[in-house]
């Protein structure tokens, strides 16, 4: 019998599963589907600076405290997995949707009150920095830390790095109840099996809601589609990450580009539309006008757990003994891997906890 049971195979479960061996507990990690395929594969891999220093909301403290782990995290996982991540330090420029320059000087003004680096440009710095972007653009904040990483490569060092220590790794394995004896969940149910455990972790991603509602615990995780188009652009036009609103340019080093994305309630539903393509490529041609003759790969989309503050739930479900939740990380679960792996690890080993954010270690 597993110590711990995670249900999801994500980035967040996987992540956790991770943590947890290396502390010598015994895990084991159901996915209903493949591991690591839903909105984990799907995202864009960005990693926004932070400082937890001064980082003054609770969303803002989580960011930072995961993105001073991520350079140890991406290091350990190569060197258990023997794969590189691409987690890498690009550096970022944030661009105002409505081209105003107060949004971008208040943003930068933001992120400096923080303690994060960030510089204030005009259009003739912008265009040094980035010659081929259109020339229409104005001011813009330049984030020399901004980071970025390869989430399928991370995926695929997670489950390396999982099943070097011993973590059992069962795909194909829905959960579809649980079985209880007063303040404890005894047992898992899949349509095979009947998995007992001492503790377990609901970390389902958009999915999360039902599978608690199965353990009469009821949060808000509902599924936002983002759709991505994937272009061939050699030579790349930009090394950085460039950010308009929820729009975006991720440039991977072998010269492909990432340009995301949308944020649809649609439900359970992942085909892509012509539209949100259309736009998506439409944007890109905008942002840098040589993109418009780039070599269409391919698109996809893949399903955020949204939750009603953007904040993820993150602690022992209320009522019970033994069952945890981790979900509803919406935009920012690749980013928060690190801090929620190690946070979960602190409260499923009881050890004390290295963030005290009350707004998050607790069902909502
Ligand atoms: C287009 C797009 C771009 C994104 N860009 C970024 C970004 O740049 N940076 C960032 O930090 N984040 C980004 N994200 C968000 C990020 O991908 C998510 O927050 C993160 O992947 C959530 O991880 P997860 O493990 O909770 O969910 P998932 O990866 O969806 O994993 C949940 C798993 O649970 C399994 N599951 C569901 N129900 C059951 C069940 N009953 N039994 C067993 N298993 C079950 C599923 O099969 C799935 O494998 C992006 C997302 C999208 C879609």
């Amino acid at each position: 019998m597993p110590d711990i049971v995670l249900i999801g195979g994500g980035v967040i479960g996987l992540s956790i599963a991770y943590e947890l061996a290396t502390r010598g507990a015994s895990v084991r990690v159901l996915d209903q589907g493949p591991l690591g395929q839903e909105s984990s594969w799907a995202g864009a891999g960005m990693i926004t600076p932070g400082n937890p220093l001064g980082a003054k909301s609770p969303e803002n403290r989580l960011r930072a405290e995961s993105f001073v782990l991520w350079p140890d995290w991406a290091a350990r996982l190569r060197e258990e997995s023997g794969i590189e991540t691409g987690f890498a330090r690009c550096g970022g420029i944030e661009l105002s949707p409505e081209r105003s320059v107060s949004d971008i000087a208040a943003a930068a003004a933001t992120f400096q009150s923080e303690g994060v680096r960030a510089e204030l440009i005009g259009s003739h710095e912008l265009r040094e920095l980035e010659p081929h972007l259109s020339p229409e653009l104005g001011d813009a904040v330049h984030l020399p830390d901004y980071c970025q990483v390869r989430n399928p490569r991370l995926l695929k060092a997670l489950l390396a790095a999982c099943a070097a220590r011993g973590v059992e790794l069962s795909p194909g394995s829905p959960v579809i109840g649980f079985d209880r004896g007063g303040q404890r969940v005894t047992s898992a149910r899949t349509p095979t099996e009947t998995i007992s455990a001492g503790q377990f972790v609901v970390c389902s991603g958009a999915w999360s809601q039902s599978v608690l509602a199965q353990a009469g615990c009821s949060i808000r995780v509902a599924p936002v589609r983002g759709q991505i188009v994937l272009l061939e652009a050699l030579p790349l036009p930009t090394r950085r990450i460039l950010e308009v609103g929820p729009r975006y340019i991720v440039p991977r080093a072998d010269g492909r580009l990432l340009i995301g994305s949308t944020e649809e309630h649609v439900g359970f539903e992942k085909r892509n539309t012509a539209e949100a393509v259309a736009e998506l490529i439409h944007f890109g041609g905008e942002l840098i006008p040589s993109l418009k003759t780039a070599r269409f790969e391919r698109c996809w989309s893949g399903l955020r757990p949204g939750s009603p503050s953007g904040l993820p739930y993150l602690g022992r479900v209320p009522n019970t003994d033994n069952l945890f939740v981790a979900a509803g990380h919406f935009r920012a679960g690749l980013m928060l891997s690190p801090i929620t792996a190690v946070l979960l690890r602190q409260l499923l080993l009881g050890e004390s906890l290295s963030l005290i954010l009350d707004e998050l270690l607790q069902s909502r």
